[in-house]
């Protein structure tokens, strides 16, 4: 079981950095990031995590879609270790949709995204996965992907119209009111 792990948030100039690639991911320290990492998200009632959001300036992040707190209508995956990721390919068709960030308590942002996505990474037993993503779980994907190269949601919308508070969105957006 994981230990949990402070999450850093915006203003912090590790999120702005662009992480480095894992070069050994057999190694004990990166084994153990990833414990720490699939138990911090859990406990924060987040759908996914990067390791820059803990400090650690390198290319992996955790998806871990399924219903909780701040996201009652997201699907249910395996939470799953993704490292090295790329992005092979994005469908034209964006679609917009709320999103939060768990280095930016407090607000949401309505962020236009790929619906659909063809990626690559490495799992954690370091063996290569191609897999496509649509829907929420690529919303996902997306916006741990930015966290890797020093981008956060804020940065990909169009308007700042586009910001709510967390709580106009619980009221709003969930309760349909
Ligand atoms: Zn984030």
């Amino acid at each position: 079981m994981g230990e949990l792990l402070p999450i850093i948030e915006l203003g912090d100039p590790i999120l702005r950095q662009k992480a480095t690639v894992v070069e050994n991911i057999n190694d004990q320290r990166i084994q153990k990031l990833i414990d720490d990492l699939m138990a911090t998200v859990a406990q924060a009632n987040g759908v996914g995590i990067a390791a820059p959001q803990v400090a650690q300036s390198c290319r992996l992040f955790i998806v871990a879609s399924r219903p909780n707190l701040r996201y009652p209508n997201a699907p249910s995956m395996e939470p799953t270790a993704m490292i090295n990721p790329k992005i092979i390919a994005s469908s034209t068709e964006i679609v917009k949709g709320w999103e939060g960030c768990l280095s930016i308590p407090g607000i949401r942002g309505l962020v236009p995204r790929s619906q659909a996505i063809e990626v690559e990474y490495t799992n954690r037993n370091g063996k290569l996965q191609k897999q496509e993503f649509t829907d929420f779980v690529a919303r996902i994907f997306q916006h741990e992907y930015d966290h890797l190269d020093g981008i956060v949601f804020l940065d990909r919308l169009e308007s700042t119209l586009d910001i709510i508070t967390e709580q106009v969105y619980q009221k709003r957006v969930i309760n349909n009111t």
